[in-house]
């Protein structure tokens, strides 16, 4: 199944929905960490619910989904582009990392940053943890942050991940109740399995093939990693120079990990130095003299 999201709307009740598969995406996630079997099927929640809620979004950057925690597992997160590109990792410590959602994070908060394409943060919303499992704290966080009532079923295995998103639209908030419950009530009867084996139109026509629907063109998801070696140098450059040489001089190099994609960067002496000459070019050219 290829990694998608297919938006469709109701044509008569102001419902809108997006169903979203991740396979080489999630494997993609999958590959880079070895995730404790609880936290993996978090994640894959995460993935799906992320490129769920982009979707919905009308704007140019990256959403960034954390949920931060105070138990074993300290952060998720999952960050979706406006074109659909998507990474994830997260940071726990420990053997204990089992059971539910709460039991890996204990007490913590969902944040949710919107970052435009120039790196300007333009949104940032946060809430504390409430509902159950990802779907319950999306839903409150989409209640609470956007008044608006959004249902959430999201599934996940080792090979793929995959999510339902349901939206009422403000609109006649008073006339469409029935249409509303009904469309939540089909909702609630597709299983887990259903949801990570049909296709989208498999998934459309089981729960909705009384209905009018109207179904767009689906777009491709895929995974890929923002990480670069001058996103790595601007770090390097905000850590400063005496940092950096302190660093130098205690292991000869400088190694930086991604943690999403656990790509090498690795600066000597002569890269850090041009690191810090590319700063202060003019500073640079009057010691030379
Ligand atoms: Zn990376």
């Amino acid at each position: 199944m290829k990694d998608s999201l297919q938006r469709f709307v109701f044509e008569h009740a102001p419902i809108r929905g997006e169903i979203v598969h991740l396979d080489a995406t999630w494997r993609a996630v999958l590959e880079h960490h070895d995730y404790p079997p609880a936290l993996r099927a978090v994640l894959g929640e995460m993935m799906a619910a992320a490129a769920l809620l982009a979707a919905t979004l009308k704007f140019d950057g990256t959403l960034i989904m954390q949920i931060q925690g105070s138990g074993p597992v300290r952060l998720l997160v999952v960050e979706c582009t406006s074109e659909h590109h998507m990474r994830a990792t997260a940071k726990w410590s420990g053997a204990q990392v089992s059971g539910a959602l709460r039991d890996l994070v204990g007490a913590g908060k969902l944040v949710i940053t919107l970052v435009s394409d120039s790196g300007r943060q333009s949104y940032q919303g946060v809430v504390e943890l409430e509902g159950a499992g990802i779907a319950g704290i999306l839903e409150h966080y989409m209640q609470t942050s956007e008044q608006l009532a959004t249902r959430l079923w999201l599934a996940c295995d080792t090979s793929q991940a995959a999510g339902l998103l349901l939206q009422k639209l403000p609109q006649r908030a008073e006339t469409d109740t029935d249409d509303w419950q009904r469309a939540l009530h089909l909702a609630s009867t597709l299983t887990g399995h259903e949801l990570l084996e049909l296709a989208a139109p498999q998934i459309l026509h089981r729960l909705y093939h009384e209905e009018d629907i109207r179904v767009f063109t689906p777009r491709p998801v895929s995974f890929r990693c923002s990480c670069t070696r001058e996103r790595v140098t601007a770090m390097l450059r905000m850590l400063g120079h005496d940092e950096v040489k302190s660093i130098l001089n205690e292991r000869g190099t400088i190694d930086v990990n991604c943690e999403f994609c656990n790509r090498k960067y690795q600066f000597d002496r002569v890269d850090a130095e041009q690191v810090f000459a590319a700063e202060h070019p003019l500073h640079a050219g009057a010691t030379r003299h």
